[in-house]
């Protein structure tokens, strides 16, 4: 089967079979918008009804089913996933805009994850404890939660639906999975490959649309027992609410303001790579990015002074470019915003150091340079998420001034240190507010075999990945006998 021609016709896959939809979208490319990727099927509220009601009905069997069969089909997705890797990574790097070499990397992260969660279908945990009275046995065991609904953003449209489709799959639950509705060839692609792996139907259900109609739909529905959601802090709050009303298991990774302190003592070249890296590529568009530079006063010119020399040199351009280090912003809203918070940096008297502005490339994409500020800790720049290629540089006088910055923050995702000095590594990884550390790395970029997530604002709910994926997507039974 060849990709081009299906991604024309992307279609829901609900119940064992393709379904078209209530009403059509597109998506485009943003490194060219003239280029629809895809036409795709969009559901209404009723139509993911009827998701969730397969999902519903497949549980019975699929939770009984021997782990070795889950094994399986796990292993053939991600087998097929690595060997397609170019021609889906291209996809992706189409459809929302980071480059070809990230994207395949992307791809390839998405099959050693279905890789990773075939192995844990076959190594679910369970104990055995002594009872407190004599003659009794207990035993913990996991069951599945049952059906799960996956509503994932746009900016790793292959690697978070894996890491939510992958565990689900393992430990037993049947899935609704809907994808943004900017990337629905990328989640088409994956729903395809699943879709010949043998899985009984209705185990697995693709709905495409919108978050108010399908999203919701998976959030209200009594049938979805949990619902693993990422993307923005203010769609995430509302499917709390809402589903603590109904008490359906709830799983948040939402946005970040990721600090990477820079002490004095760091390697110059290798705190601005860091910083290069984290605060820019995938075009910023990671909630991992480190936008806020904390960089301990002695440092603090040359290190702005070395940035700036690297994006003045940092090659923006069509994704899919030989030699494109930074592709487009993924839409014209995003684009919008980043453009919004620019113009608030400058009112609000943050220094402007580099970037920002809208570049015209042979291609008509949504194109802007890196955009660097000098900025204070009460500059909006400083404290909420933009989601693009945009950092800025808060003074520190020393590293506890500076430990104090990075966490004054709502959200706890992610935050990074370089520095050559052990004694304050160590401290740093104790005593940043957040769920993951970073020593001389940059805060984006993660492994996919152990947990994911953040404090505070940034996440709800049990770690993704990894092993402790399985608090999530199971539940413990406790069993007592009489011997
Ligand atoms: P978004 O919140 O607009 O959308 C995310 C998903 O939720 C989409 O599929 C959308 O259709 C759906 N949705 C929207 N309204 C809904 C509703 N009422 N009910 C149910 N579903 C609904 O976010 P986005 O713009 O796609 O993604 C960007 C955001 O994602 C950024 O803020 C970023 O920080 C965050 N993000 C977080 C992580 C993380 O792990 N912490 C990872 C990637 C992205």
């Amino acid at each position: 089967m060849k990709l081009g021609e299906l991604q024309q016709h992307a279609r829901h896959y609900i119940n064992g079979r393709w379904e078209t939809g209530v009403t059509t979208g597109i998506s485009e490319n943003p490194s060219d918008t003239r280029e629809v990727v895809a036409e795709y099927a969009r559901a209404d509220r009723s139509q993911a009804e009827l998701a969730i009601r397969a999902a519903a009905e497949a549980l019975p069997h699929w939770s009984h089913s021997a782990p070795q069969r889950r094994a399986d089909v796990l292993d053939q997705i991600g087998s097929e996933l690595l060997a397609r890797k170019d021609e889906l990574g291209a996809l992706l790097a189409r459809e929302e805009g980071k480059t070809l070499p990230e994207a395949v990397g992307e791809v390839a992260r998405a099959g050693q994850i279905f890789k990773f969660f075939a192995g844990e279908a076959l190594r679910i945990p369970g104990e055995t404890m002594a009872s407190v009275r004599p003659g009794v046995q207990v035993d913990v065991t996991r069951e599945p939660v049952g059906v799960v609904g996956l509503i994932a953003p746009w900016n790793f449209p292959f690697a978070i639906p894996a890491w939510k489709i992958a565990p689900a799959l393992a430990y037993g639950n049947t899935v609704v999975f809907k994808p943004a509705e900017s990337v629905p060839a990328c989640g088409w692609a994956l729903a395809e490959i699943i879709s010949r792996s043998t899985l009984p139907a209705g185990v697995f259900n693709l709905v495409m649309g919108s978050g108010r109609e399908v999203g919701q739909a998976f959030v209200d529905s009594p049938l979805v027992n949990a619902l693993s959601f990422t993307g923005s802090v203010a769609t995430g709050e509302r499917i709390l609410q809402s589903a603590a009303a109904r008490r359906a298991k709830v799983q948040l990774e939402m946005g970040g303001k990721n600090p990477l302190v820079v002490l004095a003592d760091a390697d110059l070249e290798q705190a601005v790579e860091c910083a290069l890296q984290g605060s820019y590529f995938s075009t910023g568009q990671r909630c991992t990015a480190s936008s806020r530079l904390i960089v301990e006063a002695p440092m603090h010119d040359a290190f702005v002074a070395r940035l700036r020399q690297r994006l003045a040199a940092l090659k923006v351009g069509h994704a899919l470019e030989r030699g494109t280090e930074m592709g487009p912003v993924a839409d014209r809203s995003q684009l919008d915003q980043n453009q919004a918070y620019l113009e608030i940096a400058r009112n609000e008297g943050a220094e402007h150091v580099w970037g920002g502005e809208l570049l015209e490339r042979p291609t008509p994409g949504h194109y802007m340079s890196p955009a660097l500020f000098l900025a204070r800790p009460e500059h909006r720049i400083a404290r909420e998420e933009v989601f693009g290629p945009i950092a800025c540089v808060l003074r520190a006088d020393d590293y506890e001034h500076a430990l104090a910055l990075a966490n004054d923050t709502p959200f706890g995702l992610c935050a990074g240190i370089c520095t050559t000095s052990l004694k304050h590594a160590m401290h740093f990884k104790r005593h940043a507010e957040v769920g993951m550390t970073m020593v001389n790395l940059p805060t984006a970029g993660v492994d996919f075999h152990v947990p994911f997530g953040g404090r505070k604002g940034s996440s709800y709910g049990p770690r993704e990945q990894g092993r402790y994926a399985a608090e999530f997507y199971t539940t413990v039974k406790t069993g007592y006998m009489l011997a």
